[in-house]
């Protein structure tokens, strides 16, 4: 059912990472009543994440959800209206834009801030989608308890990979980490923790070409130097498949409307927040190719509230 009356918001915020959460605190700080809403994963992709060790302000590190739920107590605090809820559509031709929530309900807003972030890419095999949830995962934190004592393959070269991969190793009895190219993505300081991780063999020029198993995954296939004259298949035994090679931009409901980069992310102009539709705003990994750091998203939140206030302010 369609609510009649559209409720009007001054500033909407959607999406409740590090980036949506900070907007959240600066606009009600500033009287923008904003409204927020989660989306699918509440809390963002660092819910999903490990310890987090280089947000300053904690010395002792804490983890990504407890950091998440301090960043929505705060917003809550001055006033910020968190709600559970996907935005399904939007129409930002005219002003107020026009915001749809769970196919049904009808916001219309002043101000948007777009802080929707990126999601984990999956390497798109049959096998892969198969054991989803039952020992393909993309989240260690998430799902490494499963295997505890186990082994376990972690596909991926970057910052992302290597973190998982040792995480893994604390918990498991061995685990494999699946590079494509001859080397490693990953910084230098991540590169030297698998290094010295006993328990993880790094297997270079590696592609994984299915995830086999009878009901439950019992190994992993792959192309060894694929494409040279001595590719061959490689099976290794696995109990559980880790996929770690990078994310994909959340603006599928913002194409057409919203200018995008060649791989989704939304462009917004010089050093602000602003995106080519006057009273759009974008913070946090949704637009940044570059940094993608929890503390870069909360800059990024508060510049794009900023930006909110002053637009509305010569409304
Ligand atoms: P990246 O894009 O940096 O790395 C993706 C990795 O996956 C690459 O090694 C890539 O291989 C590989 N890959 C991509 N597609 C496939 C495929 N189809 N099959 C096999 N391998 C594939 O993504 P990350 O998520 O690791 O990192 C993103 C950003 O976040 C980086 O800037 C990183 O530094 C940062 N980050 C920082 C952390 C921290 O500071 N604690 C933690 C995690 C991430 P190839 O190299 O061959 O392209």
């Amino acid at each position: 059912m369609t609510d009649k009356m559209p409720e009007k918001v001054k500033c909407l915020i959607i999406g409740s990472g590090p980036a949506g959460y900070t907007a959240a605190i600066y606009a009600s700080r500033a009287n923008l009543s904003p409204v927020l809403y989660e989306g699918m994963e509440p809390g963002g992709q660092l819910t999903t994440t490990n310890d987090v060790e280089n947000f300053p302000g904690y010395p002792q590190g804490i983890t990504g959800p407890e950091m998440m739920q301090d960043f929505k107590a705060q917003a809550e605090r001055f006033g910020a209206d968190c709600r559970w809820g996907m935005v399904t559509k939007v129409d930002f031709s005219s002003s107020p834009k026009k915001v749809t929530i769970d196919d049904e309900k009808e916001i219309l807003a002043d101000s948007v801030i777009v802080a929707t972030g990126a999601s984990a890419k999956y390497l798109g095999l049959e096998s892969e989608t198969k054991y989803k949830g039952s020992g393909v995962s993309a989240c260690a934190t998430c799902d490494g308890f499963f295997y505890r004592g186990k082994e376990v393959a972690v596909v991926g070269g970057g910052d992302t990979a290597a973190e998982e991969a040792t995480y893994l190793a604390g918990l498991c009895k061995k685990v494999y980490l699946i590079i494509r190219k001859d080397y490693m993505r990953a910084s230098k300081v991540m590169q030297k923790r698998v290094e010295n991780t006993e328990n993880l063999e790094v297997l270079f020029e590696h592609n994984t070409k299915e995830i086999y198993g009878d009901g439950v995954v019992e190994g992993i296939r792959l192309i060894k130097r694929k494409g040279e004259a001595d590719e061959k298949i490689v099976d290794v035994k696995v109990d559980g498949v880790f996929i770690a090679i990078g994310h994909k931009p959340n603006t599928d409901i913002f194409k057409g409307q919203l200018e995008l980069d060649e791989n989704g992310y939304i462009i917004t102009k010089g050093n602000t927040s602003h995106t080519n539709i006057p009273g759009v705003f974008a913070a946090g990994d949704v637009h940044d190719t570059h940094y993608r750091q929890a503390i870069t998203a909360a800059g990024a939140g508060c510049k794009a509230a900023l930006d909110a206030e002053r637009y509305l302010a010569e409304l």
